[in-house]
């Protein structure tokens, strides 16, 4: 039987049929360009303004607060550089984490080349800022906080609003990565007292290719590509009105829906976990049970290799991720399992499943019937194992 179980959802998502319906005639009728002044291009305009709208209203911003962009990564990096670019006469010290995704960290990285310094805070073995590290590492130069919202790997979800009250005690700039997080768990701006927010399109069902920021009115930043004055001159570029229409009806679906899917999601989830911890000996879930993504499940098989399982898993017609060191293009595996505490053969044997409104009981019921002898053929092949066995 080859079977089609999509447990992949933190990579990317199907677009959702009410958004690709939403969508479509954004190519063929409403084509307009939204600068121009006639007919077609004034419903371009007026697209854009709603779905702006929309996005605000999913997490609590002013729509004159939000601006497009061609996704979470380029988010990211507009937030750092742009306000590292516009603050750099008042400091010149970032703080972030080590489980940030490579859009944060590579950027940041980036940033230490032209002169500015970065402290990259641990996190505990849940994945967890420490509050005390976070205020310890605060300087007078400093500028800018960038946390993550909910980690795409484990899941764990950040103490967000008490780094955002503690940013705002110190005067300083707060951004968050909640690409993950954004129509997944509740999310607000103003009693998070976050001032900076990327969000992603094909996280959440809508097309992949464009996403937004969110910048506090007032906020002092520059922009990261210059042209045309769209967007405020905050981000050239002819507007892509499909991507941006689908962007505000997925974000505003997903806020609707969120309580319910969440609830769903969080079942299947702990069934999925706790089916695998209890059928696989010597696995361990990786980051917070609790303070968790509602689709995240991410275990740690002790003696196997997860590209292996990714590969059995997908003979069987099931997609899964692994934070293996062949997946992540690196001769190292995964910074996110490294920076919790795994060793190096434990973040190896990863296997990353995250569920999305459209998986069902049966999908994880077929999984936890197939993953048991899959871990069991690997771990025969295993010197590792073999030894500790004999043990
Ligand atoms: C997917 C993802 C990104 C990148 O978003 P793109 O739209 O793919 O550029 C950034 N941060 C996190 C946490 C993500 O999961």
């Amino acid at each position: 039987m080859k079977t089609k179980i999509y447990m992949d959802n933190a990579a990317t998502t199907p677009v959702r049929e009410e958004v690709l319906a939403e969508v479509l005639p954004y190519f063929r009728e409403h084509y307009g360009n939204a600068s121009s002044v006639y007919a077609i291009a004034k419903e371009s305009k007026k697209a854009m303004e709603q779905a702006r709208k929309q996005v605000a209203d999913a997490i609590g911003a002013k729509p004159e607060e939000i601006y497009f962009t061609a996704g979470g990564s380029e988010s990211d990096n507009m937030a750092l550089r742009g306000v590292a670019e516009a603050m750099s006469s008042k400091g010149n010290h970032i703080i972030t984490t080590k489980i940030e995704h490579h859009a944060i960290l590579h950027t940041c990285q980036y940033l230490e080349k032209h002169g500015f310094e970065v402290t990259y805070l641990d996190v505990d073995e849940m994945g967890k800022v420490r509050m005390e590290e976070l205020e310890k590492a605060i300087r007078p130069e400093t500028i800018l906080i960038s946390v993550m919202f909910a980690n795409n790997e484990i899941g764990t979800i950040q103490p967000i609003a008490q780094i955002g009250a503690l940013a705002k005690e110190k005067g300083i700039y707060f951004h968050t990565d909640a690409v993950q997080a954004v129509g997944h768990v509740p999310v607000n701006v103003e009693e998070m007292q976050i001032d900076l927010l990327s969000m992603s399109g094909h996280k959440l069902g809508a097309p992949k290719g464009i996403g937004a920021i969110y910048i506090r009115k007032g906020v002092k930043i520059s922009p990261l590509i210059f042209g045309g004055a769209q967007e405020k001159k905050m981000r050239a570029g002819t507007e892509n009105i499909p991507g941006i229409v689908g962007l505000g009806k997925a974000a505003e679906l997903a806020v609707a829906e969120l309580e319910q899917t969440r609830e769903r999601l969080t079942a299947l989830r702990d069934k999925l976990i706790h089916g695998i911890l209890e059928k696989i000996p010597y696995s361990r879930l990786n980051g917070d049970p609790v303070d968790r993504l509602p689709g995240n499940c991410n275990i740690s098989f002790a003696y196997i290799e997860g590209e292996s399982m990714l590969l059995l898993l997908d003979a069987l017609g099931i997609a899964a991720s692994s934070g293996s060191a062949c997946t992540s293009g690196s001769l190292d595996p995964s910074h996110v399992l490294l920076a919790i505490g795994l060793p190096h053969e434990e973040a190896h044997g990863s296997l990353r499943l995250t569920l999305d409104r459209e998986n069902t009981e049966e999908e994880v019921d077929f999984v936890l019937e197939k993953l048991p002898a899959i871990v069991q053929r690997l771990r025969e092949m295993s010197p590792l194992y073999e030894d500790m066995m004999k043990k």
